[in-house]
């Protein structure tokens, strides 16, 4: 039986390719936190946390993701046996309380690990693959009605792409309304829309614009009110008949309980990095699912290592019927795996046919990146 050797992490910093804004502030730099796991036979493997630039989506900054994992974590883990990878992921949130994207690494490398060890993917170590295609939504944040439509009409001519996704919080929210409703007219017949308001409005403000987002027929709208509002989320999703998708609202297996027995979403959206790990999400989605809430794979803008890891998870989700948003590839500058993912004909194929994430690292570009964020 093999027990965890050491454990090691680099700092990547990698820039968009062009900048996301939300209601939050804008992002332009993803902070990625590269996660080692070595067992005493030599075996490998790699995680990774990500922080979108800061503690502005959630709570957590890269430095302290590095922190938790160097100081708190890796101690604890050094020594223990590699045979129940579930064991160990259960005593992590006893070990450290919060610091999902900590967390989520450390388990991401494990199963990679163990994986590697066993022949076997990751999504079967979660249960396995119930689908191997999943359709890919793609972002429109350029912050004009014009402009996000000639990148529509480009990312869909190019990749297929069939559902867009609208991130509010560039204008006032009559403005972000205006233009969700010109890019859903232009695109009716041939892609449906999201629009995400990452909890920027508050009761009055979603009362006023909701009629108009109904109107447009948008597909759902992502977090619009602040993540603890959820009696005034279930009386809006009612009273006005459009799907909400739980986003911030969401942070594990026990999160989805409250969003069922409150009834304050009708969808949401699976992230490991933000629920601690592939296990939780695996997880969450069970409860969703039996709770008839239906699911959508979220991004943090992975890599393509943290991409293969959501997608042998959201391939094991018993409901993915809004398909995901697993673009993090096509949306950095720089990738760390030889072969980067790859959208064709707006879907993602889940590779497991190769043990555990079945990614291969650029190792001479990590080592680039690493040395250049310090
Ligand atoms: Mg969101």
């Amino acid at each position: 039986m093999s027990r965890i050797d050491s454990i090691t992490t680099q700092r990547l910093d990698i820039a968009l390719r062009q900048p996301i804004t939300m209601s939050t502030g804008t992002v332009s730099r993803q902070n990625i936190l590269l996660v080692r796991l070595r067992d005493t036979d030599g075996a490998e493997g790699v995680g990774e946390a990500l922080v979108m630039g800061g503690p502005y989506w959630g709570q957590e900054t890269i430095e302290g993701v590095r922190a938790v994992v160097e100081r708190h974590l890796a101690p604890l883990l050094i020594g223990q046996s590699t045979s129940s990878v579930g064991a160990i992921s259960r005593q992590l949130p006893r070990w450290v309380r919060g610091n999902a994207a900590a967390r989520s690494a450390v388990e991401m490398a494990m199963l990679d690990l163990v994986g590697h060890r066993s022949g076997l993917p990751v999504s079967a170590l979660l249960g396995g693959a119930v689908r191997s295609r999943i359709p890919v939504a793609w972002t429109l944040s350029t912050g004009s009605v014009e402009t996000d439509i000639a990148e529509g009409e480009r990312a869909a001519a190019a990749h297929g792409f069939t559902r867009f996704k609208l991130k509010f919080g560039h204008e006032a929210p009559r403005a972000d309304v205006s233009r969700a409703h010109a890019i859903a007219r232009h695109f009716a017949g041939r892609a449906t829309i999201i629009a995400d308001v990452n909890q920027g409005w508050d009761e009055q403000t979603a009362i006023q614009m909701l009629p108009r987002l109904v109107d447009a027929g948008l597909e759902a709208l992502e977090q619009p009110l602040p993540a603890h509002a959820l009696a005034a989320a279930a009386e809006l999703q009612r009273r006005f008949g459009l799907r909400f998708i739980a986003d911030e609202a969401v942070d594990g297996p026990a999160s989805v309980l409250r969003l069922a027995q409150a009834k304050a979403a009708a969808a949401l959206s699976l992230k490991p990095n933000r629920d601690g790990g592939l296990i939780a999400t695996r997880d969450a989605a069970i409860i969703a699912a039996a709770a008839g809430i239906q699911l959508y794979g979220g991004s943090m803008l992975e890599t393509s290592l943290g991409t293969a890891a959501n997608l042998h998870c959201y391939a094991t989700a018993p409901d993915l019927s809004l398909g995901c948003e697993l673009f993090g590839p096509m949306r950095l500058g720089e990738d760390i795996a030889t072969t980067p993912v790859s959208i064709e004909q707006g879907h993602l194929t889940l590779e497991d046919t190769l043990p555990g994430l079945g990614v291969s690292l650029d190792e001479e570009k990590i080592a680039f990146l690493a040395a250049r964020s310090g």
